[in-house]
């Protein structure tokens, strides 16, 4: 199993959610064992040994592979939520997105000062979501931020953008945007 074979195996959805939007579906490729554990493989070659003692998920496709990659790596999990889905105390982060603002949190009693944290979602795309997802991070004040994705959207400058906000970005291929 390689980058190209997985790549293969992710789905386009023309006009999802609305018209213009080329979705890709990574479900197609969740859904083969050989994809599914390549996915998770190549993200714990990657991050086993730096130390990472938090993976946090993005809502929802993040959640997918970042508690695999945690119980492998040594870490635990901790998730990033939309708004008002958590129970305790939280911190949020409000951004823009293409049709209005958003708003995320995490509980503010899931990070310690001494973490040093990897943020994986499934997509990164112009790196909007990343980033508040890194400030969001940033607010409990942990040690080192690395970032993680499986599909880069070629052509939307997702990665320059988040340049010098995290350690590292890092996405396990590209697809072109209209691919
Ligand atoms: P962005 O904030 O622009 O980087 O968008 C990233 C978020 O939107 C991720 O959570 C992705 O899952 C989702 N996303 C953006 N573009 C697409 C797309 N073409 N297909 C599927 N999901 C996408």
């Amino acid at each position: 199993m390689n980058a190209e074979q997985v790549k293969a195996a992710i789905r386009n959805v023309p006009d999802f959610p609305i018209p213009g939007i080329q979705f890709k579906d990574i479900t197609t490729a969740l859904a083969r064992h050989d994809c599914l554990t390549w996915m998770k493989d190549e993200i714990v070659k990657r991050y086993k040994d730096l130390g990472i003692t938090q993976v946090v998920g993005i809502e929802s496709r993040g959640f997918i592979l970042a508690p695999a990659v945690a119980i492998e790596i040594g870490a635990g999990f901790v998730p990033i939520r939309k708004h008002n889905k958590l129970p305790a105390e939280t911190v949020s982060v409000t951004y823009a997105k293409e049709y209005g603002d958003d708003t995320i949190q995490m509980h503010k009693d899931a990070l310690l000062p001494d973490d040093v944290v990897l943020i994986h979602d499934d997509i990164l795309a112009t790196g909007g979501s990343m980033e508040a997802a890194i400030n969001l991070v940033k607010k409990l004040g942990v040690k080192k931020i690395y970032v993680n994705c499986i599909i880069e959207l070629e052509g939307l400058n997702g990665r320059k953008y988040l340049e010098g906000k995290a350690e590292n970005v890092d996405c396990l291929f590209g697809i072109e945007v209209d691919e």
